[in-house]
């Protein structure tokens, strides 16, 4: 008896993942003039459209092959939770049906911003001693096309619900959501050339900032081939005990982590944000203050203290709002930016550390 011949064929392109340049290529190879590949752009990334019968002004025949002959990807949504401080977490589920999340936060501070954290990757490889996603290890990372599609999936959320008005609710963006951004180096540079392209969804790259828990030859790549701003997850102020509450830093010590930052380009104005979440009798004292200023005093910087949310099973408690007082004073008496970054969307674990605690994938800091 013989088996039957089974024809694999490649996956269509998810054409959500192209650029402006790559989807006129995408056009052209079907016969297609260029002006359409600028329309079918708009219709993904400004008007946020999830299917091609959406896209009115295309000719039905060439909607037809787009359908025969391309996808869009999609990202489910799986469930969405709100806090009472307007903040509203976002599963989705990947086609493969793995399951990420993004984070809306509203704005509070008068500034009329509206700040989506999204994710990279579906888990993560850095294994960050305090961060539930870090135990669950890496299962892959995100497509341009699955980065990009939580921003546009969360901007039609916001119109469809009247939760904010159109044409772009979205002002700010904040690569801190499950995974390592530079990790995943390609795919996010190529999601931030779509997220900033003027003919899609125009952000500004003063309002783009990609954090990472110290990948350093990645950051010195990010800016020199993006122009968005850097957060720095810090953590620690000596190598002893870095090494432990990030492995990253053995591979890369303190001390190549702050002369990356030095030689990272600035523009007029920018700063660079470290992110330091403070936990209890590990690098929250006097001396962590001191070799703190030491460490960011020379750069153009801004220190974020985060009072750590406690994730069950990791060994870590939360600095006592004492003491998250003591380190921003502290700074800010040495002419240091400094800020208590608030737990937003705490009551449905949103907060920092605790992204897919219910079950998800991945729990994060
Ligand atoms: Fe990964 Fe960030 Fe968690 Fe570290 S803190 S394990 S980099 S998600």
């Amino acid at each position: 008896m013989s088996l039957p011949i089974v024809e694999s064929r490649p996956a269509a392109p998810d054409l959500r993942s192209f650029d402006l340049a790559a989807l006129t290529e995408v056009v052209g190879a079907m016969g297609e003039r260029p002006f359409r590949a600028g329309q079918l752009y708009k219709w993904l990334h400004q008007k946020y459209a999830v299917s091609f019968d959406e896209m009115t002004d295309l000719p039905k025949a060439f909607r037809e092959r787009l359908v025969a002959e391309a996808r869009l990807g999609e990202l489910v949504l799986d469930k969405e939770q709100r806090s009472s401080d307007g903040t509203i977490k976002f599963r989705w589920r990947t086609e493969d049906g793995k399951a990420i999340e993004s984070v809306y936060m509203p704005d509070d501070t008068g500034k009329k911003r509206r700040t989506l954290c999204i994710s990279t990757q579906v888990g993560c490889a850095m294994g960050c001693g305090f961060c539930a996603t870090g135990t669950m290890g890496l299962s892959r990372n995100l497509t341009p096309g699955e980065i990009v599609d939580q921003v546009h999936r969360v901007n039609r959320f916001l119109i469809e619900e009247g939760l904010e008005p159109g044409p772009r609710p979205l002002t700010n963006l904040v690569y801190m959501g499950m995974g390592e951004p530079l990790h995943n180096f390609e795919n996010v540079k190529a999601s931030l050339g779509i997220l900033l392209s003027p003919q899609g969804p125009d952000f500004s790259n003063r309002h783009v900032t990609v954090s990472t828990a110290g990948i350093v030859p990645n950051i010195l790549r990010l800016g020199a081939e993006t122009d968005v701003k850097l957060a720095i997850s810090l953590n620690a102020t000596t190598d002893e005990v870095r090494d432990r509450v990030m492995p990253v830093n053995r591979r890369w010590k303190i001390a190549d982590l702050m002369k990356a930052c030095r030689d990272f380009p600035m523009k007029q104005g920018r700063r660079i944000t470290f992110e330091y979440v403070l936990f209890d009798g590990i690098n929250d004292t006097d001396d962590d203050l001191k070799r703190l200023a030491e460490l960011v005093g020379d750069l153009p910087s801004k220190v974020n203290f985060i009072q750590y949310n406690r994730n069950e099973g990791l060994p870590y408690e939360p600095s006592p709002l004492e003491r998250v007082d003591f380190f921003v004073e502290g700074l800010l008496r040495r002419g240091i930016q400094a800020m208590a970054r608030k737990n937003r969307g705490r009551d449905i674990l949103a907060a920092c550390g605790q992204l897919a605690a219910e079950g998800g994938p991945g729990r994060k800091p």
